[in-house]
């Protein structure tokens, strides 16, 4: 049931059981769940059957309402630091593996969130709200579009038991999948429980899971120079992931190290937002007060977390404290090496031009800044401009973007837009594309709109009374980001004045 004749269901990870996992049936609403979406094209690729899961028993197992057949949900155990402070015991509070999937060598697993409380659940529910549900579906499908790594979303079920928050709302639930949701978390709790060998092989099992390409050997040395190899794999797609939020002006808004993937993975989708108006500062979490997760910050603050599940690895690899550090120390590069990648591309800069290329994607931030251009309207309103003319032709170009962001009656924004273009031209010596492929490389490189708060706003009030046309079209439109010949018009438009004064908190 549920699946295609190419999967077959299999307990690899749930199979780990003591002290990682503790067994915790769903529990199932009191009134009926409907599915709001089903992710087909997801169903597929993993191999299971989107007709057999949009069935009456698919929406039941999908909702919690009923066990996966043949497998027993489990929880697993975590820590972390949050907001810099240490927990000493989290875990999945409102998280369930329900399913495990192997597709030939691919592998999934399937999580429902806010399918009752669990032993990690602190006194708190166990469940979680429509609005936040459809915040994490959208997003996380949008991110995959974005091509940026994620866990991704199959289903979206809502259900009208109520659910207390500052006011009563409605519960829904989210089917996530993922390769794997083990979290930096993981490996902190059991170095500082003092569980020296449950973490050896929480580890072990992991890499060779997920890893088969590092060789752990059965000595002592063969063993840590995996594990070191491994911590420079983390460290390397931390920092790229890093580089990949920044590049779509996404903030996080809870980076705490219980929130960051193992895998590199974007997950557990809050308080997050992309940026309207650039601001360097921005704080999309509401509940952050001082700003440690805010834009700017997060490079630094995924470097931080880094070290503090370096500090968890120690444990294991206390003679080699030294290159521990000196892997650490590597992460200002790749993080340095995948933004200016990922800009020059964002700008259609040719690669040629070093340090050059990596001051005017500051001097471009820079700009964006001082006049708080919208992030995304911006890049794509590039795709106007021609390499091979000057500032001024190009400035008259700018204008004739349907993304074009600037204020022509502001003198200062003109002067200093032209001055950028002045340093964007001069760059563009040795750009060898045509002016129509430079074009639509820019386009396919910058989306033309991005899940922004308002355009979620406006959907999760639809579906909080009962109406899913506007969610639908969210989703279709996302899944297709860069395309914006069917895009409805007000998809890709500035946002709208009351934009701004959308609050966003850890309330979920
Ligand atoms: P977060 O920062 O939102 O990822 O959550 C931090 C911790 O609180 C995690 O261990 C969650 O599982 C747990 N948690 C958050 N909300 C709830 C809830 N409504 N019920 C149970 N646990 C929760
Ligand atoms: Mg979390």
């Amino acid at each position: 049931m549920f699946h295609n004749r190419d999967s077959i269901f299999v307990r690899e990870y749930s199979a780990l059981g003591t002290p990682f996992l503790k067994e915790v049936p769903t529990t199932p609403f009191k009134t009926p769940c409907t599915l709001l979406q089903l992710n087909r094209s997801l169903a597929e690729e993993i191999g299971l059957q989107a007709d057999e899961l949009s069935s009456p028993m698919g929406v039941e197992v999908l909702a919690g309402n009923a066990p996966w057949p043949g497998f027993n949900a489990v929880a697993s155990v975590y820590c972390g630091h949050q907001f810099g402070v240490f927990v000493p015991q989290l875990g999945d509070g409102r998280a369930l593996l329900i399913a495990e999937v192997r597709k030939g060598a691919q592998y999934r697993q399937l999580q429902l969130k806010g399918a009752g409380p669990t032993p990690y659940s602190r006194h708190a529910d166990g469940r979680a709200v429509l609005r936040s549900s459809i915040r994490e579906y959208v997003a996380s499908e949008a991110m995959h579009a974005l091509g940026i790594p994620t866990t991704r979303a199959l289903s979206l079920t809502a259900c009208s038991d109520p659910v207390f928050r500052e006011t009563t709302e409605t519960a829904a639930v989210v089917c996530r999948v993922s390769e794997s949701f083990l979290r930096f978390g993981h490996v902190e709790y059991f170095a500082h429980t003092g569980q020296d060998e449950a973490l050896n092989h929480l580890l072990t099992w992991h890499i060779e899971q997920h890893h088969p390409e590092i060789e752990l050997g059965d000595t002592e040395e063969s063993r840590a120079q995996g594990l070191l190899q491994w911590f420079e794999w983390v460290v390397k797609r931390t920092a790229e992931l890093m580089a990949q939020w920044q590049s779509v002006g996404f903030c996080h808004g809870v980076m705490n190290t219980d929130n960051m993937s193992l895998l590199g993975l974007t997950i557990d989708y809050g308080p997050y937002g992309f940026m309207d108006s650039f601001h360097i500062d921005h704080i999309c979490n509401h509940s952050d007060e001082g700003g440690r997760y805010s834009y700017r910050n997060q490079p630094r603050l995924g470097h931080w977390n880094l070290y503090a599940l370096a500090q968890a690895l120690l444990t294991l690899l206390r003679p080699y404290k030294d290159t521990v550090q000196a892997l650490l120390d590597a992460y200002a590069d790749h993080f340095e090496a995948k933004h200016t990648a990922l800009f020059a591309k964002k700008m259609g800069l040719p690669a040629a031009h070093g340090e050059q290329t990596r001051v005017h994607i500051e001097q471009t931030l820079k700009f964006m800044h001082t006049h708080g251009l919208d992030f995304t309207r911006f890049f794509r309103s590039l795709s106007a401009l021609d390499p091979h003319k000057d500032a001024t032709q190009n400035l008259a170009l700018w204008q004739g973007s349907p993304h074009f962001c600037l204020a022509l009656g502001d003198e200062a924004q003109v002067d200093d837009a032209r001055e950028w273009l002045s340093g964007w031209c001069a760059l563009q010596t040795g750009q060898s594309a045509s002016p129509i492929d430079w074009q639509l490389a820019i386009a396919a490189t910058n989306p033309a709109m991005v899940a922004r708060n308002h355009l979620l706003q406006a959907a999760i009030e639809q579906a909080q009374q009962g109406e899913y046309a506007e969610l639908n079209r969210l989703c279709a439109a996302l899944s297709d980001p860069y395309n914006d010949q069917h895009l409805p018009p007000h998809y890709t438009a500035a946002p709208p004045s009351w934009a701004k004064d959308l609050v966003l908190s850890c309330s979920s």
